[in-house]
């Protein structure tokens, strides 16, 4: 990892393009004045990626603050997915993505699940949409290490990025360093474990040797494990205090404390049962 880290810092992906380590997350950010005002926030307080979905049914409301911004488009790194309903008309839901955005290109189009049965046509697609500009990076969301197996398989275009749960308490060990293996950046998702456990004693107890939140720390051991944090907030207070994650460092010692806190505990649902 990279010595001083700072809110601009970024993560190479495998085919070059920079993605910056923190990103906003938009899941349950309510359409309309909401979660535009939410994002131009964000902006304004430095973050530059934003991380939508068709599925938010925030795409509009994210292209309208990431237009209306003064930071520079190119500055701005936005992800949007690909729903598994689309899998057989991705480059058609695409098409509606960028509209419904308002953008000429996304930096990153994903899959969002491995949906059963066109997922790797579903690829191919996406594949073809980075050939012609449309979306800068792709890759797959919520993809175990046996759905990546199976599009090696299939494809020699290794995907950019795997946005996946991954927090204290779902510390994807294996498949985290599997990504690392393959040139895959993992990029984590409910990084709060939605802020369930944040009052969990092994976490405030490193929060209080550190003299800063439990959200913080938990943000700070994904960074510190090499992916990217997309924490999810609408409080203009919670969007501050899940930036400053980048002047302190937690050791070796409350790292494995963390690590320790795994008990694959999942706040969404389980991948594997995708086949
Ligand atoms: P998070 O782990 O980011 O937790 C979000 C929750 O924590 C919200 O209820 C928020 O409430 C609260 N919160 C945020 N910051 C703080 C804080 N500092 N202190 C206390 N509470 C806090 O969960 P998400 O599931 O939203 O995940 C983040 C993002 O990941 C999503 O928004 C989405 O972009 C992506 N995602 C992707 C999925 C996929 O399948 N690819 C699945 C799930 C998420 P409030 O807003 O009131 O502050």
């Amino acid at each position: 990892m990279p010595e001083q880290l700072t809110l601009s810092s970024t993560l190479r992906l495998n085919n070059g393009v920079a993605m910056p380590l923190l990103g906003l997350g938009v899941f349950r950010s309510p359409p309309g004045e909401t979660t535009r005002a939410t994002v131009s926030y964000a902006l304004d307080h430095g973050y530059r990626h934003i991380d939508t979905a068709k599925a938010y049914g925030n795409e509009a409301d994210v292209g309208a603050a990431v237009r209306a911004s003064k930071v520079p488009r190119k500055e701005i790194f936005v992800t949007t997915k690909l729903l598994g309903d689309d899998h057989g008309r991705a480059k058609k839901a695409f098409a509606h993505s960028l509209k419904e955005l308002g953008l000429d290109y996304v930096d990153l189009y994903l899959i969002h699940w491995p949906q059963p049965g066109k997922r790797l046509e579903a690829w191919d697609a996406l594949v073809e949409i980075q050939k012609s500009g449309g979306a800068l990076a792709v890759g797959v969301s919520n993809y175990t290490v046996a759905h990546l197996e199976e599009l090696f398989a299939h494809s020699s275009v290794v995907p950019a990025v795997n946005q996946v749960e991954f927090h204290p308490f779902l510390f994807q060990k294996e498949l985290l360093e599997f990504c690392k293996r393959k040139g895959i950046a993992l990029e984590s998702y409910s990084p709060l474990a939605k802020a369930r456990r944040l009052d969990h004693p092994v976490i405030s107890g490193v929060a209080r040797r550190v003299n800063r939140t439990a959200a913080q720390v938990m943000l700070r051991w994904g960074l510190q494990h090499g992916t990217v944090v997309i924490p999810k907030s609408n409080r203009p207070e919670r969007i501050i205090e899940n930036s400053r994650i980048f002047d302190f460092e937690l050791s070796a010692n409350d790292m494995a404390a963390l690590d320790a806190l795994d008990a694959n505990a999942r706040t969404s649902w389980d991948p594997s049962a995708m086949r």
